[in-house]
């Protein structure tokens, strides 16, 4: 942090929780730790009004009567299937007013056929699924979208007060020394993200599409959203950003006072926080998308359309729980009645021995031939 008086450097005074400039002397004070504050930011009236709303694109906008979903697309490209929950929808007629640009996007690598070919590969070791969801077709929509990140990028300058231990001696003789401690860490912090999708907010489902870093982002360009849909943000800019500060950067912050006091662990962390130099990218996020109803629930397939991993959601088979309940009640009923004795138990953990080898056996060849897929150089490929 620079002297905002004479653009000196500011140098930290622990005894008067502040900044003093090494040039003028002015004073910057900060807040106190117990005080558990945490202040600036940036301002989201100016952020947004600079990052514009010029799209480069028309497009219209689907809302999704059933699920809520919102997305902008090209009207060739959608299937009439809401990719979030499999309904059949209607785009509206109107030019869709679609609010602050992106200003950062990440192209899709993996065409559709890959996907599907992994999940349903996957499909067959979903024992306990429904076989009518293990077999079918539930793949039907799967569809690329564009989900919106809000990543931000930060200095922060933390004054706090808490116990921190040291590890002294070593071997047996190895024990913690807690001293409390009182100081002043500055702090940066880069590509904080959070899913601008309500529906997917923290869901494990799009881990690993939420896994990208900066060097994966190329400035957004109208032509990549061309024949693809991308989801309007429903978390907004400002929400993002205080999920980031208060919830996402706690562990960060506390970790950034333990290294600044050398310890090994810490307990009791009171901390004020100071944020400056804020700034966020809007990102679109490639993803494949697929949303099948079954049973009344929805069950959503997610796949990086970067790398190709991916996750699922589905559903479990009742009546295979049941069955196998049935069977093995009746197993133990009939090895009582036969007087089986340890035999029964030395059948029944051979079947589940036989049982774990096939499965074992399955999951590597599976393994092996995915493995050689992805050696696939799709890069030459055209999405569609
Ligand atoms: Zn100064
Ligand atoms: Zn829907």
């Amino acid at each position: 942090m620079k002297c905002a008086n004479c653009g000196g450097t500011l140098v930290y005074d622990v005894a008067r929780y502040g900044l003093v400039c090494d040039h003028c002397g002015q004073v910057k004070p900060l807040h106190r730790p117990e005080e558990g504050i945490l202040v600036g930011g940036m301002d989201f009236n100016a952020a947004i009004a600079a990052a514009g709303s010029h799209w480069g694109v028309s497009k219209k906008l689907l809302a999704c009567k059933s699920c809520g979903a919102q997305l902008l697309c090209d009207m060739e490209q959608m299937s009439g299937m809401c990719p979030f929950c499999g309904s059949a929808v209607v785009l509206s007629a109107e030019e869709a007013n679609c609010g602050i640009a992106p200003n950062a996007i990440i192209p899709f690598k993996i065409p559709k056929e890959p996907i599907e070919k992994r999940f349903y590969r996957w499909n067959k070791f979903a024992f306990w699924s429904p076989e009518k969801f293990r077999r079918g077709k539930v793949l039907e929509n799967l569809t690329p979208v564009y989900v919106p990140y809000w990543t931000f990028e930060t200095d922060s300058i933390t004054t706090y007060t808490g116990r921190f231990g040291h590890t002294v001696g070593i071997g047996d003789s190895a024990r913690t020394q807690w001293t409390q401690r009182t100081g002043i860490v500055e702090k940066h912090f880069s590509s904080k993200s959070v899913c601008g999708s309500r529906k997917f907010f923290n869901d494990p489902l799009l881990k690993p599409v939420s896994r990208f870093s900066n060097s994966d982002l190329i400035p957004y360009e109208p032509e990549m959203l061309s024949g693809m849909s991308a989801e309007v943000p429903t978390i907004g800019l400002e929400e993002a950003w205080n999920y980031v500060r208060l919830v996402d950067l706690k562990k960060d912050i506390m970790e950034a006072c333990r290294a600044n006091e050398h310890a090994d662990c810490y307990s009791n962390i009171q901390y004020s926080t100071e944020f400056y130099n804020t700034s966020f990218k809007y990102v679109l996020a490639p993803v494949w998308l697929s949303g099948c109803k079954y049973g009344g629930k929805i069950y959503n397939v997610a796949a990086s359309g970067t790398n190709g991993s991916g996750n699922c959601n589905r559903p479990l088979s009742i009546a295979k729980l049941i069955t196998f309940l049935v069977l093995l009640i009746a197993y133990i009923v009939a090895a009582n009645i036969l007087n089986m004795g340890p035999l029964f138990v030395t059948l029944g953990i051979a079947a589940v021995v036989a049982a774990l080898i096939i499965y074992v056996i399955m999951f590597a060849v599976t393994l092996s031939s995915q493995q050689r897929d992805e050696g696939t150089d799709y890069s030459k490929l055209k999405n569609q």
